[in-house]
């Protein structure tokens, strides 16, 4: 049985085959949710002035099985939301994960150290991913050294991050596609030649990452 291509990150929803699967992230108060597979998240740029009915929604529909995990949520320094009610949304929605036992999947922008702070306060006992991570291998390092995940995404095509996919263990990355429209076999394949692996190979283990922290079977 071959692995399929994994899009751990997407705000464009296809179709699942045999060949590839996408993780589709639906945020609270702006997109439907859908009965497929996908991520639910309140974005730190999308908080309603009453995110306590935020946090409703997300804690009743984030117990959908087809829910696999919480997110994208987090911190972003260059969005117009108030940075405290940014972090109080994010420590909540981390009890949240807690709770509902889901990995968390981390929008993070200029705000890396408050991000590990926070996860660290609110004692995360779940996977975290840092999604749409192009930012230097020390910091890379430093997540994880933390234990977290890594999802690297397009921009990995035009600022060619070399030292960060050759620095990265294969057994803590994830790929994904976010808003862009490039497509998930285009981030694979050159991930594989910067880091002169077989492209199966990464297809296995990124699979294999997938199915180990979001406990998910794809049907095979
Ligand atoms: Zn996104």
């Amino acid at each position: 049985m071959r692995s399929p291509f994994v899009n751990i990150h997407t705000h464009h929803y296809k179709e699942n085959t045999a060949e590839e699967f996408s993780l589709l992230n639906i945020i609270v108060s702006k997109n439907y949710l859908i009965p497929q597979p996908c991520t639910l998240g309140i974005h730190p740029w999308y908080v309603d002035r009453n995110y306590e009915a935020q946090f409703d929604v997300l804690h009743q529909y984030g117990k959908q099985q087809n829910i696999l995990a919480i997110g994208e949520c987090g911190l972003d320094k260059l969005c117009d939301t108030e940075f405290h009610i940014q972090e109080h949304v994010f420590r909540k929605q981390i009890v949240i994960a807690n709770c509902l036992n889901k990995p968390l999947i981390i929008h993070c922008v200029r705000a890396y150290q408050e991000c590990i702070r926070i996860l660290r306060e609110e004692k995360v006992a779940v996977p975290v991913l840092f999604h749409g991570f192009d930012k230097k291998i020390e910091l890379a390092e430093q997540l994880l050294g933390e234990g977290y995940y890594l999802s690297l995404g397009a921009s990995l095509l035009t600022t060619k991050k070399d030292g960060l996919i050759t620095g990265i263990p294969l057994d803590r990355i994830f790929l994904e596609t976010d808003d862009k429209s490039s497509k998930i076999v285009d981030i694979y394949t050159y991930f594989c030649r910067v880091q002169k692996i077989d492209l199966n190979l990464l297809k296995e283990q990124v699979y294999k990452n997938f199915v180990d922290i979001f406990n998910y079977p794809l049907g095979r």
